[in-house]
């Protein structure tokens, strides 16, 4: 069965060019095509061009006009926890300052809560992300730290996503305050064989107050030895190791990269870890936010995220995280949108999202816009009127044509 998707204002592909070498496979450069349509067919793209030059089709959506983009995607977010955090945030913006042990209170929220209460609390996030157009999310645990705990966090995750990423070495917990070493080798060992089984990465908070360079490097590499691929939490409170770990470690993304050095940039552009900027964090903390400039002009792959938790951001909005990234750091709404879409499937190593090129998945937002400009241009709107995953409407609704 195939579906028409006609009468597009402005239809954003980010198609892959055959023969351009100097993109890696999947999402090409940015790319869109104005007074558009898109056939869908067994859940994937399965052609794009003119509306004037439509295919037949079984079945016909007509969207006025407005713009369809590749679904966003979140390739950072902490959903699998319980408790929240509005205190600590209303203090800090009454003056305290974020620090890495505030993640030590939902801790102590999650290991207290049922598995289905920890459940329910990931579904709903997931399903508010899927209202505003994220069409594939990455989930972390790193809100259990004993190995009971952080097994059922990822097996909630896999509930949810396909994207799981296991985060044992997210902060010490209080019990190994003394040694913290002994709480290295737990996540190394037995917590990571319990979680591996469920997850595709693994990732690290490497961060003063949480862990060093050594430890880091240790962390990701027994999850390389368990089948996991890297991501590393990096330079988010101050500068430090994390981005040049991240590298060196071949991780598909070093994410925050608040405070970058020179050497960081250069050992970005040069390897191929995306550098995954989370401007909601910025925003919520009030730090200032990264030099996206100075990466984008140094060749690096910049993808943007929300970085969903209840302590140093709960925005689930990648709307909101386009308009911060536009206006706060500079990006233009192209390069923006990309990095919503494509960035975020180059961070999760994904050919077949973040993109609409033929064969991709079928993953689109309907805008109640004319252009990729407006979620930026109009922050805070909710302007996603209609969601497909995988040629399926999974939330909005169309016009019968
Ligand atoms: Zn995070």
């Amino acid at each position: 069965m195939s579906t028409l998707i006609t009468n597009i204002g402005e239809l954003v592909t980010n198609a892959p060019v055959a023969g351009d070498d100097a993109v890696p496979a999947g999402p090409g450069r940015f790319a869109a095509i104005a007074d558009a349509a898109l056939v869908v067919e067994d859940g994937r793209v399965a052609w794009t061009g003119p509306a004037a030059r439509v295919p037949a089709a079984d079945h016909k959506v007509d969207c006025g006009g407005r713009a369809v983009l590749p679904g966003f995607v979140d390739s950072h977010a902490h959903l699998v926890f319980d408790g929240e955090r509005s205190a600590e945030f209303a203090a800090r913006m009454a003056g305290t300052p974020y620090r890495a042990g505030g993640i030590r209170s939902t801790v102590a929220a999650t290991r207290k809560a049922s598995d289905g209460r920890l459940r329910a609390n990931a579904f709903r996030l997931a399903a508010e992300m899927l209202r505003q157009g994220t069409t594939t999310l990455e989930c972390k645990s790193g809100y259990g730290l004993t190995v009971d705990d952080e097994r059922r966090s990822v097996t909630v995750a896999a509930g949810i996503t396909r994207e799981v990423t296991f985060l044992g070495a997210h902060v010490v917990p209080p019990e190994f305050e003394a040694d913290p070493a002994a709480y290295v080798d737990l996540v190394c060992g037995p917590m990571l064989a319990a979680c591996a089984p469920h997850a595709r990465w693994i990732d690290v908070f490497c961060e003063r107050g949480a862990f060093g360079a050594d430890e880091a490097r240790a962390v990701l590499a027994a999850g390389r030895a368990a089948g996991l691929m890297a991501r590393v939490h990096a330079n988010q409170l101050g500068p430090g190791p994390g981005v040049l770990v991240a590298v060196e470690a071949g991780a598909a993304s070093a994410d925050h990269c608040t405070y970058l050095t020179a050497a960081d940039v250069d050992a970005l552009a040069a390897g191929a870890t995306v550098a995954t900027l989370l401007p909601g964090v910025e925003f919520s903390t009030r730090q200032p936010y990264p030099d996206a400039r100075r990466l984008l002009d140094a060749g690096v792959t910049v993808a943007i995220a929300t970085d969903c938790n209840p302590g140093s951001c709960f925005t689930s909005s990648m709307s909101l995280c386009i308009a911060l990234a536009v206006r706060e750091m500079r990006l233009t709404t192209q390069e923006a949108v990309w990095a919503a879409t494509a960035g975020g499937a180059r961070a999760l190593r994904r050919a077949d999202v973040g993109h609409l090129g033929v064969g991709a998945r079928a993953d689109l937002v309907l805008l109640d816009a004319p252009s990729h400009a407006y979620p930026a241009y109009r922050p805070g709107v909710p302007l996603v009127a209609a969601v497909w995953r995988a040629g399926e409407l999974a939330a909005g609704a169309v016009p019968a044509a």
